[in-house]
Order: structure tokens, then sequence, then C-alpha cells
């Protein structure tokens, strides 16, 4: 039997009428724990779909503050959020779409036995962030944790999309892909610049791929996937697993 009560079974109609989902795919998105770190641009829309999907639990973590030049991209603020810790904002307009999951807002920014800890009781991670060091980080934390991570990134018209499943022997890590560790510095967006839908189209994948792994449906687990907005095409590359890669291998080139 359903534990779902009328207003559940009317919120999440379109969701029940998915065979891939059906009540038993909604239960099991109710019964989730997802965490979000970053709440700009791609945090956005991964905070407001996970939260009217009916995610049951939502931690979302940000250290930032809402500013004029994030508004062009980051829709999950506004004009009364300028000031505002972004986690706390993303956290009150998720709240206002859908009461009945529960959110948590970090306002800090997660790193260290903070950050292990955090993934480790949550059954997805989603990197919204915007700098290489906490995507290692990131990427770190849930192999460790076998927990499931989606991985996006969107900069000037590029963007990419990528899921890694510790908890499957054969998916690489995000080291796999990006070995180099101090190659890139922080906040691509602040030097590069960004279409402002980009964001939009990859936080929406991410959230996508986010509610397959959540609901027990088979997401895109060892491929990366590539967007060019400005020619509009999207590409497709199969991601091998380093057997060497220094987070999820041996550590050591044969
Ligand atoms: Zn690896």
């Amino acid at each position: 039997m359903s534990e779902l009560d009328d207003k559940a079974l009317l919120r999440y109609s379109r969701h029940i009428l998915l065979p891939q989902i059906d009540i038993a795919g909604q239960e099991k998105l109710l019964a989730a724990r997802a965490l979000i770190v970053g709440a700009g641009g791609l945090g956005s829309p991964v905070a407001l779909y996970l939260a009217s999907a009916g995610v049951g639990r939502i931690t979302l973590a940000d250290d930032d503050t809402v500013e004029l030049g994030n508004l062009q991209r980051q829709i999950a603020h506004d004009m009364a959020s300028l000031g505002v810790n972004k986690a706390r904002s993303a956290a009150a307009r998720m709240h206002a779409m859908n009461p009945g999951v529960e959110i948590v807002a970090l306002e800090v920014r997660l790193g260290g036995e903070a950050l292990h800890k955090e993934v480790a009781s949550h059954d997805v991670v989603i990197d919204c962030s915007d700098n290489f060091g906490t995507r290692q980080a990131i990427n770190r934390a849930a192999v460790a944790a076998r927990v499931p991570l989606v991985s996006g990134a969107a900069v000037a018209f590029a963007g990419q999309l990528a899921v890694f499943d510790a908890r499957d022997a054969q998916s690489p890590c995000y080291h796999c892909l990006y070995p180099d560790e101090g190659a890139v510095g922080d906040g691509p967006c602040a030097t590069f610049g960004v279409l402002s839908p980009l964001v939009g189209v990859v936080g929406s994948l991410q959230a996508v791929e986010a509610i397959k792994l959540l609901c027990g449906q088979p997401a895109s687990v060892g491929r990366l996937t590539l967007y060019d907005a400005h020619d509009g095409l999207f590409r497709h590359l199969k991601l091998a697993r380093d057997p060497a890669c220094a987070v999820c291998g041996t550590g050591v080139s044969s």
C-alpha cells in the first residue's frame, strides 16, 4: 500500500504516471537524501527541481552571498535576496515551492572532514561548485563514501555533465577524467563569462541524473556529455576508469 496521501498523489501525479517512476519510485524519492554543493548557476536549477520533484531531504551548501551580477543566471535568487547567503536564499524558494520536503541550508564552504561527513550521509552528491579544488575534494569524498556523484560544469558557451558511481567497480571517478589537480583556478564565470541559460541546461541535466539515481533508474555512468551552446550540439564521450588513478585506483602507473 502507498503511504502517499491525496495531496502527495496529486502533487506528484505526473511522476506517478511514468511507468519508470510510478508510486514506488516517488516513494523512493521522498525517502532519499541529496547533497547539493553550490547554490549558484548550476545549483539553482538543481535545487529547484529536486525540491519540486519531492526529494525528501535536500542539503544545500554555499558560503557565498547573492550579488547583482549573479542574477543574470542564478535563478533561485532575486532582488530581495541581494546580500543574503545563497544556500539560505535558495532554501526559502525551495520551501515555498514544496513545503513537504526537508531542506537544510549550510551557509559554509564545505571542505575537509565536514565535507566527508555530509557526503557520507547522503544518497547522492551533486557538484554545482565553480572551482577545481572543490570538485576534486567532493570527488575524493564521494569515492571514499561510495556515494554517486553528478558532476556539471559550464563556462562561456560550453557545458559538460558526467555521473560517477563509486559503488560500480567499472565506474571512473572525476580524478580519472581530470588527474591534474592544480590546473584551473577559482571562479570560471567571473573570469570568462557564461551564457545565462547554459547553466540552466547543465543544471537541469544534473537534476535528471540525480533523480534517476535516487529512484533506481539507470543513470548515465561512465559517459561525458559535452554541450556546445554556440553550435547547439551535444557530444558524448565514453569514459574509462584509470586503474592507476590516485583517488579510485591503485595510485601506481603500470
Ligand atoms: Zn579515479
